[in-house]
């Protein structure tokens, strides 16, 4: 598991209900140090170890050196499953680290049905294919946080917390930490507001709003009911917003208890991406829209007069 900040650390997680030793690749940005985080990720009841991989080496989220760290882990702890969320950063390294370690990762995992087999959607989502992992070990996967259950610390006290050690970097030279890919900078948007993957409401706005300038509405309604905002590709590419804001197939996937869509039409690589949604309201002017098909709710109607109203009728925060 690990960190961006200045240093980072690496979590071992052996489940003692599934798998025989599992090692987790988690990450944590920001906010707490890296002594914190590891405390955080042994709390939790199937954690019976962490590791720390304390370096410099990794400050940045490059694949070069964490796949050549889970390389090292693995060939001390010899895990039978490595497994990653499966977001940038997840998919950034896993594969390079599946190639050094010979074996062939299952991507984009949102069922785990035995120790070698697994669900994962195909055709934007338009399909679910069912996997058995054949190959020699470690089993690599990267896994949809979305569609599994966010684990509790609270049944595990802090004196029953699992040990934390540091990682024996011995044998990881210089060279290994240098690679093809450089870090130039990290722009981030706001951190005012919740994160688009993690979120419990997401408010997403789509061609339909019009113009950079209108999509502030969006922002203003994501302020007042403390969600995360989105945005469909067609809203990226016209320039309403930056790419990182995009939902679907080749954005963010999400899962929160209310998704919220504003003139989106509800293309199929859009709705790949909200499908873990617990409850998705649709607002959009054309009552033939494909997102009607989705949606628990919808309203048949001229966003640029609901979401003014929406504004008024909500209270201050
Ligand atoms: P449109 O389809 O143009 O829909 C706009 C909607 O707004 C319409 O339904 C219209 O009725 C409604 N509307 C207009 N004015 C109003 C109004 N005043 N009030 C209410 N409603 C109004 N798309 C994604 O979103 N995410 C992805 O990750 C993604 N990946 C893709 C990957 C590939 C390989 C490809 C080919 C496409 C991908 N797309 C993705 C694009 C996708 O196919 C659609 O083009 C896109 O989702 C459409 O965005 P939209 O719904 O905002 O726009």
């Amino acid at each position: 598991l690990a960190a961006f900040g200045n240093r980072s650390l690496a979590t071992a997680i052996a489940s003692r209900y599934r798998f025989i030793s599992t090692l987790v690749l988690a990450e944590h940005e920001g906010g707490p140090s890296l002594r914190e985080a590891a405390q955080a990720a042994s709390c939790y009841p199937s954690v019976s170890q962490v590791l720390l991989a304390d370096s410099d080496k990794f400050t940045h989220p490059l694949a070069e050196p964490w796949a050549k760290l889970l390389h090292v882990v693995h060939k001390k702890g010899n895990f039978s499953h490595i497994v990653t969320a499966s977001d940038s950063f997840g998919k950034n390294i896993l594969p390079r680290a599946a190639a050094l370690l010979d074996v062939s990762p299952i991507t984009d995992v949102i069922e785990v049905s035995g120790s070698h087999l697994f669900v994962r959607p195909i055709y934007a989502g338009n399909a679910l294919s069912t996997i058995r992992y054949t190959g020699s070990d470690p089993c690599m996967l990267t896994i949809r946080s979305t569609s599994f259950p966010v684990a509790s610390m609270s049944a595990h006290s802090k004196s029953s917390a699992a040990a934390i050690e540091q990682v024996d970097l011995s044998t990881f030279s210089e060279d290994d930490a240098v690679g093809k890919s450089k870090f130039v900078k990290l722009s981030s948007q706001d951190t005012e507001r919740p994160d688009l993957g993690n979120a419990r409401i997401v408010v997403t706005g789509g061609r339909g709003l019009k113009s950079a300038e209108n999509f502030k509405m969006i922002e203003k309604l994501a302020e007042k009911l403390g969600a995360a905002v989105g945005a469909t590709r067609a809203a990226v590419d016209a320039g309403f917003v930056p790419n990182e804001l995009q939902v679907g197939q080749t954005g963010k996937i999400v899962g929160p208890e209310l998704y919220m869509a504003f003139g989106v039409s509800g293309a199929i690589q859009h709705l790949a991406g909200i499908t873990d949604s617990k409850v998705i309201v649709a607002i959009n002017k054309d009552a033939d829209a494909p997102i009607f098909q989705v949606a628990d709710y919808g309203i048949v109607g001229d966003l640029f007069e609901v979401i003014p109203e929406l504004l008024e009728k909500l209270p201050e925060k």
